[in-house]
């Protein structure tokens, strides 16, 4: 076979561009085969083109963030935690801001700068960039042949260690279909079922619905379920939330979502909303028993935009009949009033589904695999980075970090397992 290569990286995103870069540099021979036109088209389109590469916090916060799979992220992030990943984007000319909420962007706010660093970091090692092909099938290596075989709907490739990057389901426009779930599973890896995150949700009543486009900058989601006729917290997320002609979205609501799809039904969870999370139910109270002569005459809509949106504020006061000054309000009235403030039901009926996901929860199992340097535990030459891991965190440039700090684990290894082996 002509198209022959030391090692062979599928899926050029943010965790194969890395790993590629990583495998490349001592002169190791790389292919990063990719089945858009282009690479990085995900980086293209993340944080709304502005790219947001990491979080401003340390390994531990990372892990932190990410739950269940953190344990597993804790080598490769302690190796390549954020503060690297800002020191790698400032020597490739990317100087990086931290943004109010932690979120790290490039200074010139575009994504493009991002992938093109990447890329060219990449090339620059001599990694051989191959676009528009889709790896279609993977032969792992036998008695008969010693080498992996890779082939695209185009043509084959000869390697010895193997890279899959190629991501997961979400946004699947951007090439990324599930297909690596497939070849792994044929290796031997379990695939815990994939499912949508970070997603937005579908569902509210007429009137929620009717406030399209409004933003509470401030509030708490929560995901609650029933067990044991107590009632228990899936998830929770204090944030700006996004109401939708369709439901609810922003990072209140997408944070949430995958606490939600991994419920498997809609009907055992309650999603709730404190639209005034930044005073309890007693002070809220207080203001709503007001009687002095200045509090009493004020109207509820007056009082209520103080913590909320002008037209959500107009809707609460119509729904629950509170169109009156704070003296008038009927003490009934005013414990609904507080109901709905802290925990208004938001009659949630399922999510926008994977074509709308930021990113796919579920994946390879990460007991088959080695974290610290993502060789697969069943197929000795294999590695595997990134979203095609079980591993979702939630929103603020976790994702990328992890995928960032995989891949370049998985280069490191897979180069440095070729020269053990010569
Ligand atoms: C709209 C949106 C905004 C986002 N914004 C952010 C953000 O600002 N910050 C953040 O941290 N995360 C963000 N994310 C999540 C982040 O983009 C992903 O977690 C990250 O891209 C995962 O990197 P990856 O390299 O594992 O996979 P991907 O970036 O998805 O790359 C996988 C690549 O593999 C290729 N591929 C798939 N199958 C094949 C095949 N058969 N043959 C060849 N190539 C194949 C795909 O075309 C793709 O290019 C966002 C996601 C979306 C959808």
């Amino acid at each position: 076979m002509s198209n022959t290569f030391q090692i062979g990286v599928i899926g050029a995103g943010a965790a194969g561009l890395l790993a590629a870069a990583e495998a490349a540099r001592d002169g190791i021979s790389v292919v990063l085969i990719e089945k858009n036109n282009k690479a990085g088209v995900k980086i293209l389109m993340s944080g709304g083109t502005r790219c947001n590469v990491t979080h401003n916090t340390d390994a531990k916060g990372i892990v932190r963030a990410f739950g269940t799979g953190g344990r597993f992220l804790q080598p490769s992030l302690g190796a390549f935690p954020p503060k690297e990943v800002v020191e790698m984007f400032n020597r490739l000319d990317v100087p990086t801001k931290v943004e109010e909420t932690g979120k790290v962007f490039p200074v010139s706010n575009r994504a493009v700068h991002v992938r093109d660093a990447l890329l060219k970091q990449a090339l620059d090692r001599g990694v051989r960039l191959v676009t528009g092909q889709a790896v279609k099938t993977i032969d792992a290596p036998d008695a008969i042949s010693a080498t992996w075989c890779i082939h695209t709907d185009v043509e084959s490739f000869g390697v010895d260690r193997i890279i899959v990057t190629s991501g997961g389901k979400s946004w699947p426009g951007c090439g990324t279909t599930g297909d690596g779930y497939g070849w792994l599973k044929g290796m031997g890896h379990k695939i815990v079922k994939p499912r949508p995150a970070l997603v937005p949700l579908i569902g509210g009543s007429n009137w929620m619905n009717a406030l399209s486009g409004v933003t509470l900058s401030d509030c708490e989601v929560s995901v609650v379920t029933r067990k044991n006729d107590k009632q228990e917290l899936l998830s929770r997320r204090r944030s700006s939330l996004l109401l939708t002609h369709h439901g609810f979205s922003g990072p209140a609501a997408m944070d949430v979502s995958g606490a939600l799809t991994a419920a498997g039904s809609f009907d055992v969870c309650q999603v709730l909303l404190d639209s005034v999370p930044q005073i309890n139910e007693t002070q809220l109270r207080g203001h709503l028993n007001d009687r002095t002569r200045e509090g009493g005459k004020r109207s509820m809509v007056s009082l209520m935009t103080q913590w909320l949106p002008k037209r959500l504020a107009n809707s609460f006061a119509q729904e629950l009949n509170a169109e009156c000054t704070v003296a008038e309000l009927p003490k009934v009235t005013c414990n609904r009033l507080i109901d709905a403030l802290k925990r208004l039901p938001l009659n949630v009926t399922g999510t926008a589904g994977f074509p709308k996901a930021e990113v796919t929860a579920g994946g390879v199992e990460l007991e088959e695999v080695n974290p610290k340097t993502m060789e697969s535990l069943r197929t000795p030459g294999l590695f595997i980075a990134g979203e095609v891991l079980n591993v979702d965190g939630p929103i603020g440039g976790y994702n990328f970090q992890a995928a960032f700090s995989t891949g370049r684990a998985a280069g490191i290894a897979a180069a440095k397992s070729l020269t053990y082996h010569q």
